[in-house]
């Protein structure tokens, strides 16, 4: 990851073709544009590449999920159980359309913790989040026997894992529906956009009015449209799809890389018995976009964190413990509930039982994880001096530690 380090003359012929009818928007202007259209071409590669029936291109991974959830019912009162690790655009979406983020325990999968889960069900709970954290997947099979058993729906936010599967399915199709980010640091980019999949032709169809105003799309002309339900302007450009579809077609190359890059790395760590490795649960369906390692205490963490610092090799190292955007303990602004217009009374509820709750599960996690970004473009050689170098800064905090 991520797409951005492979952009060539691919993206830009894409981008050019669009520029050469001057037609930038994704509907309407059926002559000028020329039999030029990126949005529907990339929303039928994405259906074929990842094998669900139906894709609706959005202006962001964050309008994907606020539209997946409101095409899904979830609104006002609603409970969505979503994990404690996660960017902050998933309690962001669920704020967004009424409904209330119930944050859950995260567990070695670095996502939801199935029982965890279970214990945050009430009445009101109607949907159950999982987001397959850094290139992995969440345990699917036990979180989609727990939304079976209460009648729950499950969206999958896959936005930092395209092209992981698991047990032969790809994330993001397998739950009522599923979300891509192709945003600039995210596997495929396309700059700013995202994706709704879903198998269900009415869900989609939904997705298709919603993120255009309502529109209803069977219109001669957009101005003859009906609005059968109120919409918002959640669109891609045509611009932003043709360099997403020149980045879908070098998928599978860039997951190939990541692959070898990830296990000439994982090799490396390996040769430390102080070194575990995430769970997944699907190990043939890790996109490799990340390689996520734990150590057996947090103070030992912190202090190859320190010394990866020290070196001036942190950068590509990420420890979420400490990271303002994906980690329950550094989100004061949701825990405060600083929001800039009113919340429903069961949101403001709910942030105020968050501002006090805890996650130690979560925390004895988190704590000593750390998870190294993979490059596109680090030759074989370059990797082994990443590894080693990280193995080197492990044993130096490890000698530290015996000292004192
Ligand atoms: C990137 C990301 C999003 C949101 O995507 P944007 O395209 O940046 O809005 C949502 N969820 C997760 C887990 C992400 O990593």
């Amino acid at each position: 990851m991520p797409g951005f380090e492979l952009f060539g003359p691919e993206e830009r012929k894409e981008v050019n073709d669009v520029l050469e009818t001057g037609i930038l928007m994704r509907y309407g202007f059926d002559g000028p544009r020329k039999g030029i259209w990126k949005s529907k071409e990339l929303e039928a590669a994405i259906c074929q590449r990842f094998g669900c029936n139906f894709a609706q291109l959005t202006s962001s991974g964050t309008s994907a999920l606020t539209t997946a959830l409101t095409v899904l019912g979830i609104g006002a009162g609603d409970e969505v159980i979503m994990p404690a690790f996660t960017f902050v655009a998933s309690f962001e979406a669920v704020l967004s359309v009424g409904a209330i983020p119930v944050l859950a325990e995260v567990d070695e999968t670095l996502t939801l913790q199935p029982d965890s889960v279970r214990q945050a069900i009430t009445s009101r709970t109607k949907c159950v989040m999982p987001v397959h954290m850094c290139g992995a997947m969440a345990d699917l099979d036990a979180l989609l026997a727990i939304c079976k058993e209460h009648n729950l729906l499950l969206l999958e936010d896959a936005c930092q894992s395209i092209g992981g599967r698991y047990k032969g399915r790809h994330l993001g199709t397998i739950g009522n529906a599923g979300t891509f980010s192709f945003d600039f640091v995210k596997v495929i980019t396309c700059a700013e956009g995202g994706a709704v999949l879903t198998n269900d032709e009415a869900t989609y169809t939904k997705c298709d009015g919603f993120t255009d105003h309502g529109h209803d799309h069977t219109g001669v002309d957009r101005g003859a449209d009906l609005h059968p339900f109120i919409g918002y302007n959640y669109r891609i450009s045509e611009l932003h799809a043709a360099v997403g579809l020149a980045q879908i077609r070098k998928l599978d190359q860039f997951l190939a890389i990541q692959q070898k890059n990830h296990g000439q790395l994982k090799t490396i760590l390996s040769q430390l018995p102080e070194v575990s490795f995430r769970t997944i649960p699907d190990p043939s369906g890790d996109s490799c976009t990340f390689l996520s390692w734990l150590l057996p205490s947090e103070t030992l963490t912190r202090a190859v964190i320190a010394e990866l610092k020290s070196q001036g090799i942190l950068a590509g190292n990420f420890y979420w413990f400490d990271n303002n955007w994906h980690y329950i303990r550094k989100w004061d602004h949701l825990r405060q509930a600083s929001t800039l217009n009113n919340l429903n009374d069961g949101q403001r509820q709910a942030l105020q039982k968050l501002s006090v709750t805890t996650f130690p599960a979560s925390d004895r996690v988190m704590s000593r994880c750390i998870s190294t970004a993979i490059g596109l473009l680090w030759t074989e050689e370059q990797t082994q001096e990443k590894g080693e170098k990280i193995v080197a800064a492990i044993k130096k905090a490890l000698s530290r530690e015996l000292v004192n």
